[in-house]
């Protein structure tokens, strides 16, 4: 049965986001203090790529990161112009682990609203994009970036340490997902910061290393300490609900706090890459000498490391989606007034 709210919106107005409110969408899906401007849930999929154009609160945070990812793509062209991207490998995934942050959270933030089980599915893939471009920018640091004195202390055997612990985060980060489970009711954000915080400190711990040891040895260093900010500020604005915890609804469709942490994330993975670039071409930067270690890997290396992440990722996901599937199914949709009840996925 339909309720009187869902019949007066109608989803071809412009504007009939901004007539949606928090009590009219899956509980996963609000935002704390973000009263209206939701698009509305259980429509044919094609309606979300409204989205893109119509006034909601997600239309910023798809294109936050969507011209983010066009910026990186002119950024590979460039640097593909101007290097061999396949020897200067790790300004590559740099570059690539970048897009895929970029493009996994547009169409997360785009299709997500659907339902409790589309949201839980598409934010595991949000989530792939940033295990991608942990693992991607962690190994980037370690291997074209470090001082020799930390390379030394696990040399490759870091790689797989690197492969392990994507592996652990994500799946930390899938079952935080998990409705009405105790994870996700008691412990949801403190697993996805703490897993995240955990990944981030550990990918840049050649990075401090190499500050501590010996400063400011080079342009790069202003860079990775710009990215180091930008992701310190990103960080603060995922956990925070500022700016609208202070005047709730006046930020609603622009300058809440999700599109603030995209912008500050997309600069953070901007500096990052200009980092990384200057690190493999100043004369006297780290990469010369690292590729010298007789054990520092090859992209062939890291590709396959990189493909035991992915396929882990995807079998996690799989085996999670199923649970939440479950999930979902024992307990109900999670909805208000009168918005469709255990709604059959497809
Ligand atoms: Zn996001």
């Amino acid at each position: 049965m339909e309720s009187s709210q869902e019949c007066t919106i109608d989803p071809d107005d412009y504007f009939h986001a901004l007539k949606v409110n928090q009590s009219q969408v899956p509980k996963c899906t609000i935002k704390k203090n973000v009263l209206i401007g939701y698009v509305l849930p259980n429509m044919p999929r094609r309606y979300y790529w409204k989205v893109l154009w119509i006034p909601c609160n997600e239309t910023l945070n798809v294109w936050t990161h969507l011209v983010a990812l066009i910026y990186y793509m002119r950024m590979l062209y460039l640097y593909n112009d101007s290097l061999d991207l396949f020897v200067q490998w790790p300004l590559l995934i740099s570059l690539l682990s970048s897009m895929s942050v970029a493009t996994c959270s547009c169409f997360a933030h785009t299709f997500h609203s659907r339902s409790t089980f589309d949201h839980c599915c598409w934010m595991m893939l949000d989530f792939f994009g940033i295990i991608s471009y942990s693992f991607c920018s962690t190994v980037s640091h370690f291997f074209a970036c470090s001082q020799l004195s930390h390379y030394a202390r696990l040399g490759f055997w870091n790689i797989i340490m690197f492969t392990l612990n994507c592996c652990i985060v994500f799946t930390m980060l899938c079952v935080s997902k998990i409705p009405y489970s105790v994870t996700s009711k008691r412990y949801g954000n403190s697993i996805r910061i703490g897993g995240l915080a955990y990944g981030y400190i550990y990918g840049i711990l050649p990075l401090l290393d190499r500050f501590m040891t010996v400063g400011w040895d080079n342009d790069a260093m202003k860079y990775h300490i710009l990215s180091f900010v930008y992701m310190g500020l990103s960080a603060y604005m995922y956990a925070s609900t500022m700016p609208q915890s202070i005047s709730p609804g006046s930020f609603d469709i622009i300058g809440h706090n999700h599109q603030i942490f995209h912008v500050f994330s997309a600069f953070a993975m901007y500096y990052d890459i200009i980092a990384v670039h200057l690190d493999l071409t100043l004369p006297g930067g780290p990469w010369a000498s690292l590729t010298e270690q007789d054990d520092h890997p090859t992209l062939v290396t890291v590709s396959i490391c990189g493909l035991i992440v992915v396929t882990w990722c995807l079998f996690t996901a799989a085996y999670v989606a199923k649970h939440i599937e479950k999930s979902i199914q024992a307990h109900g949709e999670v909805s208000c007034n009168g918005f469709s009840e255990n709604v059959k996925q497809s």
